[in-house]
């Protein structure tokens, strides 16, 4: 399931830490190296107890590109975040469909069966 992810809610004392991004599109607040909008979440994508979230993100230098962000949180691993070239984000969602597609293909021709979700 795909959800979209929520603003954080703003406390009512404002601290340095809670002052929103002049950037009009940044989530983040306080003082902070990389502009990012949180875009969406998709639970029990790594393992049972994972996330996997979909983010944009650009350092906050001049001339930086925006650039799509996958990160994975897990209970039992450091967590991780890649920071995909946005011309190169529609390639990668293509190949995991066709790894999808392969896979269920894959287990159907070895098992004879549905492949199971997960
Ligand atoms: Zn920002």
């Amino acid at each position: 399931m795909l959800t979209t992810t929520a603003s954080p809610a703003r406390p009512e004392t404002v601290l340095d830490h809670d002052i929103a991004c002049p950037i009009g599109w940044c989530d983040e607040t306080g003082p902070h190296p990389t502009h990012r909008q949180y875009l969406y979440t998709v639970p029990g994508a790594v393992r049972e107890d994972g996330h996997l979230g979909v983010n944009l993100v650009q350092r906050d230098r001049p001339g930086e590109p925006i650039r799509v962000e996958l990160t994975s949180t897990t209970a039992r691993s450091d967590d991780l975040a890649l920071k995909l070239n946005t011309t190169r984000a529609t390639d990668i969602a293509q190949a995991l469909t066709a790894a999808v597609t392969k896979a269920a293909r894959l287990h159907s021709a070895t098992s004879g069966q549905e492949p199971p979700v997960g």
